[in-house]
Order: structure tokens, then C-alpha cells, then sequence
């Protein structure tokens, strides 16, 4: 199952359909985690990830217990990490291009997500340092947007170096696009 990220990656853009089902994340205005108690969706895959139940997948050293980050299993750079909260979250539909910028955040229901966000992407950047990859100005990080998304689980692509993009990666990582929204 952990293959259903490699599936919509092999379809430009992520137009794999609907991921694992569950509750729209209109029904959820602030994005939060839904107010039902756990945050764990037993048929999300990054649910189970988080929670090792993907043996095929190996968690990489995260420094926040509260997110996890590991390789993506159908890479489109040498270097491919995702970086995913723990709790399930309703991916970044909630959250619109203008409350991006970090101070505007400042207030907002959805300030705590945006938090995570931001923590998401110092991980990615410490998981890059780690594996060897230091220069910061090549590399691609974006959230997907949905529907060009197949796992409603809030996700960060973390990419490099993003001048070995592939053809087909570029167009799934394409800056600031619709579909992917890039930090
Ligand atoms: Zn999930
Ligand atoms: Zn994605």
C-alpha cells in the first residue's frame, strides 16, 4: 500500500483519483485535526507509516516527535524525502496562497497548521544536510495541491537537486503551479 504515492507520481499530474476515504477537509474549515479524537486513520498510509505499521517503509531520524519523514518510495530526484505529521491532517486545501507568507499566519484558526508547515520544511532541510546535500538554493519543496494529490494526508515534498528534476518530476513538482505549492 505504500505504493499509492508512486502511483499518482506516475500519473502527471497526481490525477490518481480520490486517496484512502475520508471526510473532505471542507467539513474541517480550520484544517484541524478534526476534532475526533486520535488523528489516526487506519486507512491512510501515512497514517500507518507514521505509525511503523509500513514495514517497507523505514522512518528517517526526525527531530520532532510530533512529524515523521522517510524516503519516497518512487523517487523523482536522487534525493526524495516526504515529511508527514503523525496526527492525520486534511492536506493544504484549507490554507490559501496568501497565508502562506509566515506572519500573516499570525491569529488564524489555522496558525497552529501553518506551525507545522513551517516545521515540516526545517525538516526537510535537516534531512537534506544529513544525507550529504547542503546546497539549500537546489532544492524543491512543495505541498500538493488537491486533487492532484492521492493521500489526503497533509505532505511535504522535499526534493534535490531540483536542476535533476526529470521531465515527468517537473511537472509534478512544477513551481508554484496549481497543483503544487511550492515554499
Ligand atoms: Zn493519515
Ligand atoms: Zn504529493
Amino acid at each position: 500500500m505504500a505504493g499509492e504515492e508512486a502511483a499518482a507520481a506516475a500519473a502527471a499530474p497526481e490525477a490518481a483519483g480520490p486517496g484512502p476515504a475520508q471526510p473532505p477537509a471542507e467539513a474541517r474549515p480550520d484544517g484541524g485535526e478534526a476534532g475526533n479524537g486520535g488523528g489516526y486513520d487506519g486507512k491512510c498510509v501515512f497514517c500507518r507509516i507514521a505509525r511503523r505499521e509500513e514495514p517497507g517503509t523505514a522512518l528517517l531520524p526526525c527531530e520532532y516527535e510530533d512529524l515523521v519523514c522517510f524516503r519516497d518510495i518512487r523517487p523523482g530526484a536522487p534525493h526524495h524525502y516526504l515529511v508527514v505529521p503523525v496526527e492525520h491532517m486534511g492536506n493544504c486545501k484549507t490554507l490559501k496562497k496568501e497565508h502562506i507568507p509566515v506572519g500573516k499566519a499570525e491569529g488564524r484558526k489555522m496558525k497552529e497548521k501553518w506551525c507545522s508547515m513551517k516545521k515540516m520544511v526545517e525538516v526537510g532541510k535537516t534531512v537534506l544536510q544529513r544525507n550529504n546535500f547542503s546546497d539549500l538554493n537546489d532544492v524543491r519543496m512543495g505541498f500538493h495541491w488537491p486533487p492532484f494529490c492521492s493521500i489526503s494526508h497533509l505532505h511535504l515534498h522535499v526534493l534535490a537537486p531540483a536542476s535533476q528534476l526529470g521531465f515527468l518530476s517537473r511537472l509534478i513538482y512544477r513551481i508554484n503551479s496549481y497543483w503544487f505549492i511550492t515554499l
